[in-house]
């Protein structure tokens, strides 16, 4: 049994759509967990409509019912007039419009689950209609039977023995049937069944999870890009396939911010040894990147850019050193705020951190900790991680930044930059690129 996830490059439009089918089609006796995210950016769409709800400008409603015209539109690109699923997406789209109806509830994160959630849900079903249609047999599956998170909304953690009891009794039956097997990527549910999501990307770490749970020969994503490259192609001119990579490059890549893969996709890979390909739904005889646990020597500088950084530089209000009972305490309190710390380098009398960039938590983090500390707060920065580095591309990466902070650790390179202003970034070669 393989699992298969398409994102929502892959599905923005009906033409996406028979893509994807185009590309079952060649799997059509094969045992397939497919997994879907919601269509092109209507998590994007569907987070504004949350917003709107929340703060109640009038226009929630306006914005939802453009989210379900834009699935219309699709469908009626899709299906002929009169086919059921027209009434199985109504029925689904029915139930954002009643928490639209009600008055915004105080917990948020909360409130976007139960809405973001439909992105998912009319993909699903969408799809799931349109193979079995062209006579690829599907089932759909309520990835929330399956999925057990605790209560922590807009980033579910995993209830992995429950998840794997559910795997067990529900997907896999419906997979010993034949066929495939659809479901959502992204959403989960609380042991009251309420929604979760996972956090945003999070329908790459769906696939992993039904992979490890139901012991998956492999796993294959499939994204707009011919496979992992040694950096973003959005940023950067000249970057290279890598045609293979282990698990552990993998981790680090993403970690720092790699958006190829969302970064808690690989362990349950990698626990139970499950070999990962990433691969371009433009072009699926491609072999793309395998990870695996091979390990491979000759990588090339691997640069990973995370934007929207800020560092925080803590000091003592009584001038004491910053000791251990100091970093304890900050570093609970970063827990508390889910406060990611990237970066960190201390001195007998500072501790400097370099954290995503999330006001509302930062100036929360200062105040709670402004009995004890001064935090200085630089914003606008970003954090450059080099795997692999060479002076060459170090060098490269420099030109046009100021270089606030900097760390090598064996073969990884990390530093906190701002922009010296207006940079072209695309002038900027990887040493080791293909020209
Ligand atoms: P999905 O459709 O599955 O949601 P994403 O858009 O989240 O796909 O991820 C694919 C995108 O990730 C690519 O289009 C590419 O622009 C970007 N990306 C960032 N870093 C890398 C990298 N190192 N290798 C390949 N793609 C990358
Ligand atoms: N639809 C969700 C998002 O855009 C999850 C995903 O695409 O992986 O974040
Ligand atoms: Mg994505």
């Amino acid at each position: 049994m393989q699992v298969f996830k398409f994102g929502g490059a892959s599905l923005k439009d009906a033409a996406g759509v028979k893509n994807v089918a185009s590309i079952l089609q060649r799997y059509q006796d094969q045992s397939l967990v497919i997994i879907v995210s919601a269509m092109g950016k209507s998590t994007n769409a569907l987070e504004a409509v949350v917003a709107a709800h929340a703060k109640q400008t009038g226009e929630a409603q306006a914005l939802y019912d453009i989210f379900k015209e834009q699935h219309y539109v699709m469908m009626r690109e899709l299906f002929e007039p009169g086919e059921e699923v027209f009434t199985t997406v109504n029925d689904t789209f029915v139930e954002g419009d009643w928490v639209l109806e009600e008055k915004p509830s105080e917990d948020y994160d909360y409130m976007y689950d139960q809405i973001v959630c439909m992105g998912e849900l009319v993909s699903s079903k969408i799809v799931t209609a349109y193979l079995n249609k062209i006579g690829l047999k599907t089932q759909w599956l309520d990835a929330r039977d399956v999925v057990a998170t605790d209560n922590t909304f807009r980033e579910g953690w995993v209830n992995w023995d429950k998840t794997k009891a559910n795997a067990l009794k529900i997907a896999k039956p419906m997979l010993d049937k034949g066929g495939f097997v659809l479901t959502q990527g992204f959403i989960g549910s609380t042991s009251e069944n309420f929604t979760t999501t996972l956090g945003r990307e999070g329908s790459d770490y769906s696939a992993a999870i039904f992979s490890h749970c139901l012991d998956a020969t492999a796993m294959t994503i499939w994204k707009d890009v011919p496979g992992v490259l040694n950096a973003d192609p959005r940023m950067f001119d000249n970057t290279i396939k890598l045609d293979r990579l282990s698990y552990r490059e993998a981790i680090e890549m993403t970690y720092y911010g790699a958006q190829v893969i969302h970064p808690k996709t690989i362990k349950p890979l990698q626990n139970k040894n499950i070999p990962f390909f990433v691969k371009s739904f433009l072009d699926p005889n491609a072999p793309g990147t395998e990870i695996s646990s091979d390990t491979e020597e000759n990588y090339p500088p691997i640069v990973v850019v995370e934007k929207n950084q800020a560092l925080l530089h803590i000091s003592t209000l009584d001038y004491s050193f910053v000791a251990e009972h100091h970093m304890a305490r900050l570093f609970s309190k970063a827990a508390d705020l889910r406060i990611f710390v990237n970066m960190m380098q201390n001195t007998a009398v500072s501790f400097t951190i370099c954290v995503p960039n999330v006001p509302d938590r930062i100036e929360k983090f200062i105040k709670d900790v402004s009995d004890t500390f001064k935090v200085k707060s630089e914003q606008g920065l970003e954090l450059i991680t080099i795997r692999h580095y060479t002076e060459e591309a170090i060098a490269n990466l420099k030109k046009g930044k100021i270089v606030l902070f900097e760390e090598r650790i064996r073969n990884t390179m990390h530093m906190v930059v701002k922009n010296v202003p207006v940079i072209e970034r695309k002038e900027v070669e990887i040493a080791g690129s293909k020209s």
